[in-house]
């Protein structure tokens, strides 16, 4: 079997369905289980929608929803046949039902726990899945839905759930096992789980990419192919560099350093399921199925490019500790990554002197705890607004002077905390988060202006996901 999972953009409209149903029929003999996202932008409307009742605005939260919901109706009736039209309302109306309870508790309490956010934001996954598995029968295909929540166990941690694998992992095989020997095709929701088949969690905003590989794990698929708005992996974002080419096959390493260090295309986690197993990935556009995509492999073939892509994250903060008292000092770093772990707040990127240590966090919602804390260990300053860039490729572990040629090439950027990371597959530095354009920019056209047609394909008609 294989997993096919179709993003927002993958899944936006009546056409983007249709074409997602043409998709899923030419590999109808591979046993697909399809796993699709919320319909375009609809988590961030309903998390809107939440925030509004959250402040006391539940009239304009309705009226919000009222757009999510006609969408999603008048999308509903244009692929759904016509004895199957009455069920399908019945079945969103429980949902927005549903929604609208949420709304009127959170009014009431004047605020939005995470419980309740996901409560709320959960619902886009749950009627998107409705509406592909109906427009699937109305296509002559035999679309089952299937809710992933009893199985897709995780703790409460709401709005970003860790998935119980132990208990997960047995309860999704035994589910789509189940629903595969049926002969239809299971279509079922990403991003989402719940606390043991009780409370609905989420797993974390993109999480649908993470869900499509739990799920491909847990079933050993032989490939998890991840449907979106671009032609597969891009030497960079397109929205950023409209000249970006596309990355032909990648290994699971240096994919992963592209996820982890913010190439939105994938999220962070989504390739550590598919490598315990040895499952291929591969990213695809689902706007051009007829386009082979990039295949992400345990190893990748060899290559003359010096690198696969570039990655950037913004919203960095940087902690600066500079402390007299770590000189000579054992134990000191242990101490400082303590306060880390009791704030459950991971680090990127380290650099240390004798006197000093400096750190970055993308994750900030306990940095004013964090500082409190570190303020023990000596003086804290804290940058804002930082950009975390990141070169990937295998090559780096063997090129030498690459240094000096990336730091020429943005040369007019101030450039701080230089890492070339133990795997040596990457080399990351942080800049000023107004400079982050103009460095990848640059980065681009010193690396990829000239490109290796091996390793990589120029597209032929621009990508969707590129400006215009
Ligand atoms: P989906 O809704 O299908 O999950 P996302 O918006 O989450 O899609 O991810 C696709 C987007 O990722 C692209 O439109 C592109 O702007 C962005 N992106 C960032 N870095 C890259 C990259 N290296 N290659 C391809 N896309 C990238
Ligand atoms: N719908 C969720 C989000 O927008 C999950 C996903 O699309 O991957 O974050
Ligand atoms: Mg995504």
């Amino acid at each position: 079997m294989i997993v096919m999972k179709f993003g927002g953009s993958s899944v936006e409209d009546a056409t983007a369905i249709s074409r997602l149903v043409s998709v899923v029929r030419t590999q109808l003999d591979r046993h697909p289980v399809v796993v699709v996202s919320a319909m375009g932008k609809t988590t961030n409307a309903l998390l809107e929608c939440a925030r509004l009742a959250a402040t006391g605005e539940l009239g304009a939260a309705y009226y919000k929803l009222e757009t999510i919901s006609a969408h999603h109706f008048n999308t509903a009736s244009q692929l759904t046949l016509p004895d199957e039209i009455g069920s399908l309302r019945k079945a969103l109306n429980k949902r927005f039902d549903d929604i609208c309870s949420v709304l009127v508790e959170i009014d009431k309490a004047g605020q939005l726990t995470p419980r309740s956010s996901d409560a709320i934001s959960s619902n886009g996954e749950l009627l998107s899945s409705l509406i592909v598995a109906a427009a699937m029968r109305a296509e002559g295909i035999d679309g089952v839905w299937v809710d992933v929540r009893p199985a897709m166990q995780t703790n409460d941690d709401f709005t970003r759930a860790v998935v119980r694998f132990d208990t997960a992992n047995p309860e999704l095989k035994s589910l789509f096992t189940r629903a595969l020997s049926e002969g239809g095709v299971p279509v079922t929701q990403g991003f989402i789980g719940s606390t043991a088949g009780v409370v609905t969690t989420t797993i974390g905003r993109g999480g649908s990419d993470y869900s499509a590989s739990i799920i491909g794990a847990a079933l050993d698929a032989e490939e998890i192919q991840i449907w979106t708005d671009v032609d597969g992996i891009m030497t960079t974002d397109p929205r950023i560099v409209p000249e970006t080419v596309k990355v032909k096959v990648i290994s699971f390493a240096e994919a992963a350093e592209l996820a982890y260090f913010g190439a939105k295309v994938l999220h962070p986690s989504t390739l550590l399921p598919a490598m315990v197993k040895d499952i291929p990935v591969r990213v695809c556009n689902s706007r051009r199925p007829e386009t082979a995509g990039t295949a992400i492999v345990r190893h990748s073939p060899p290559s003359n490019a010096l690198l696969k892509a570039i990655a950037f994250k913004r919203g960095i903060s940087i902690i600066n500790v500079a402390s007299d008292r770590m000189l000579m000092a054992h134990g000191f770093l242990a101490r400082l990554f303590e306060v880390f772990n009791k704030h459950e707040t991971s680090v990127d990127m380290v650099a240390t002197s004798e006197v000093s240590v400096s750190m970055t966090l993308d994750d900030t919602r306990r940095l004013d705890q964090i500082i409190a804390d570190l303020q023990e260990f000596g003086d804290v300053v804290v940058e804002r607004d930082q950009a975390l860039i990141c070169l990937v490729g295998e090559n780096l572990k063997f090129t030498p002077g690459i240094a000096a040629r990336i730091f020429s090439s943005i040369k007019q950027i101030n450039v701080s905390m230089i890492s070339h990371g133990a795997s040596a597959i990457n080399v990351s530095f942080i800049v000023n988060g107004t400079d982050v354009e103009q460095a990848v920019k640059g980065l681009h056209q010193e690396f990829f202006s000239e490109f290796d047609a091996e390793t990589f394909d120029a597209p032929s008609v621009r990508q969707a996901g590129a400006p215009g």
